[in-house]
């Protein structure tokens, strides 16, 4: 999908769009009971890579939203390395995730929401050095899909 905008948007309202792509993965994983968590890779403008978290389905603790990502867009670009790719994910990325972002040296990270409890960021500075980390787009939402799945679970 691209977006074409009437006058030069800024990094925020990009951001934003972007999220809200990664938002409704998110929200097809809650549908389908897994942790709602969804990424999305853009290159250039274009969404190139997509996934959301399949744990349950795929029996593959592997299987978070970013990995499949990560996989569909270096799929897409024929090469492994994310370069001038940015990836918008939810939720913070886990010590996995930014274990195999790490691998692909990808340009820029922007999550949601920060995961407290399993948040790569609890754990050192685990990204590329080359790699740019922002923080905090559409927060709210983000914060609010992941705790009603929890409450939900906790109230069955
Ligand atoms: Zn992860």
């Amino acid at each position: 999908m691209i977006y074409s905008f009437e006058e030069n948007p800024t990094t925020e309202q990009t951001d934003e769009i972007y999220m809200r792509e990664a938002l409704k993965l998110a929200k097809r994983a809650f549908d389908e009971d897994e942790v709602p968590i969804g990424a999305i890779i853009v290159s250039q403008g274009k969404i190139i890579g997509k996934g959301y978290n399949l744990t349950q389905r795929l029996n593959d603790v592997t299987a978070h939203a970013e990995m499949q990502a990560f996989t569909a867009a270096a799929n897409y670009l024929g090469g492994k390395y994310l370069k001038d790719c940015t990836l918008y994910v939810t939720v913070e990325p886990c010590v996995m995730c930014a274990g195999a972002a790490y691998w692909t040296q990808i340009s820029k990270i922007v999550f949601g929401v920060y995961d407290d409890k399993r948040g790569s960021s609890k754990f050192g500075q685990l990204f590329h050095p080359k790699t740019e980390i922002k923080n905090g787009v559409l927060e709210e939402e983000c914060s609010e899909l992941i705790k009603s799945f929890f409450r939900n679970k906790r109230d069955k």
